[in-house]
C-alpha cells in the first residue's frame, strides 16, 4: 500500500486532525521516503532514533532496515496508533515525551549493544522547534554518525550554507563547526498531508569525529558569532562593540592585530576569522 493510502486510512480509522501547534504534515510520498532511507544509509547495526515518528510512515521503513528504532513522539494520540501498528516488531520503542526533554546520552547509552555500530537520527522534523532540536543534537555532543532530517527549504538553504555564503546566518557557522552538511533533495509542499504553506528539503549532517576549527572557550565562539549577526547589516566593528564585547578601540586593535579589515561585515567572517577572534579574546 502506498503511504498516501495508508496515511487517509489511519487518519480515518482513529478519527485524527493534525495538529498544526506540534507542525503536524504527514509525508505522504514514496519517492521522498525512498530518498530518506537512502541517505541515511540505515542499516542492520544502526540504532536510529526518529524524532515524531507521528502516524510512523517513516517509521516503518526504518523498522525494515534497521537493528533498533527509537521513536520520541510528543503527541499521546500517536501513542496508540503507533503501538499497535508495530506491536510485532521487537525492534521498535517508544517514548511519549517532549524532544528537548529527553536525556539522549542515556537513551544511547541505553540501547547500545554489541550488534550497535552506530546511531543515527533521522526524522520529518516538526518545524516549529527545528533549529531547538538540530542545535540541542550537536551541542550535546551525542555519540552520533549522522542527522538526516526534513526541514523548511529556507532553514535548510541556510543550514547546508558555507559560512559566510549568500544564505548563512548564525546557525551556519554552528553546523559547519559541528558537521559536514549536504542538500539531498528539496520536497514540494504537496508531499504532505496536510500541505504546509512552504516547501521542504532532506538534508543529512555528517557529524565530525572533533570540531572542524580549534577553539579555546567554544562558549565563547557562538557568544561572538550571534552577536555579529544581530546586527549583520552593520560592520564587525560597530556590531561587537555595540553587543559590548569591548571597548571599540580594544576591537579596533584586535581586528588591527589579526589583519581582519575594519570595515568588514560579519557576515563575511569564515568560521577561522571568528576561531581567531574568539582566541584572542580568550587570552586579552
Ligand atoms: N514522521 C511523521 C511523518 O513524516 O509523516 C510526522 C512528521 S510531523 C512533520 C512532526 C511530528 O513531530 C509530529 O508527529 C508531531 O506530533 C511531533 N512533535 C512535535 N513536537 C514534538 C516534540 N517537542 N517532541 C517530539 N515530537 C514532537
Amino acid at each position: 500500500m502506498n503511504s498516501y493510502i495508508e496515511t487517509k486510512d489511519i487518519l480515518k480509522k482513529y478519527n485524527i486532525v493534525a495538529n498544526k501547534k506540534l507542525g503536524q504534515n504527514f509525508l505522504i510520498n514514496d519517492e521522498v521516503i525512498d530518498n530518506i532511507i537512502k541517505a541515511s544509509n540505515v542499516n542492520k547495526n544502526d540504532l536510529i532514533i526518529e524524532i515524531g515518528p507521528g502516524l510512523g510512515t517513516l517509521t516503518k521503513r526504518l523498522l525494515d532496515n534497521a537493528g533498533k528504532v527509537v521513536c520520541i513522539e510528543l503527541d499521546t494520540r500517536m501513542i496508540n496508533i503507533l503501538n499497535e501498528r508495530f506491536k510485532f516488531y521487537n525492534n521498535f520503542e517508544l517514548i511519549n515525551e517532549d524532544v528537548l526533554k529527553v536525556d539522549l546520552h542515556k537513551l544511547i547509552k541505553d540501547n547500545k549493544n554489541s550488534n550497535i555500530l552506530n546511531v543515527k537520527i533521522v526524522a520529518n522534523l516538526p518545524y516549529y522547534i527545528t533549529t531547538p532540536i538540530i542545535m540541542k543534537l550537536l551541542e550535546d555532543k551525542l555519540n552520533i554518525e549522522s542527522i538526516t532530517v526534513m526541514v523548511q527549504k529556507e532553514v535548510a538553504d541556510r543550514l547546508v550554507d558555507v559560512p559566510g555564503g549568500k544564505n548563512s546566518g548564525a546557525i551556519t557557522y554552528a553546523i559547519n563547526y559541528y558537521t559536514k552538511p549536504q542538500k539531498i533533495i528539496d520536497v514540494l509542499n504537496t508531499s504532505f498531508i496536510p500541505a504546509p504553506e512552504v516547501n521542504s528539503s532532506v538534508i543529512k549532517l555528517n557529524v565530525l569525529n572533533k570540531p572542524s576549527v580549534e577553539v579555546a572557550d567554544e562558549e565563547l565562539l557562538f557568544k561572538i558569532i550571534k552577536i555579529a549577526f544581530m546586527q549583520k547589516r552593520k560592520t564587525l566593528l560597530n556590531a561587537l562593540t555595540n553587543g559590548k564585547l569591548a571597548s571599540k578601540e580594544q576591537i579596533e586593535r584586535m581586528l588591527t592585530d589579526l589583519k581582519i579589515d575594519l570595515k568588514i561585515r560579519g557576515e563575511k567572517l569564515t568560521l577561522e576569522d571568528f576561531a581567531k577572534i574568539s582566541d584572542y579574546v580568550s587570552k586579552n
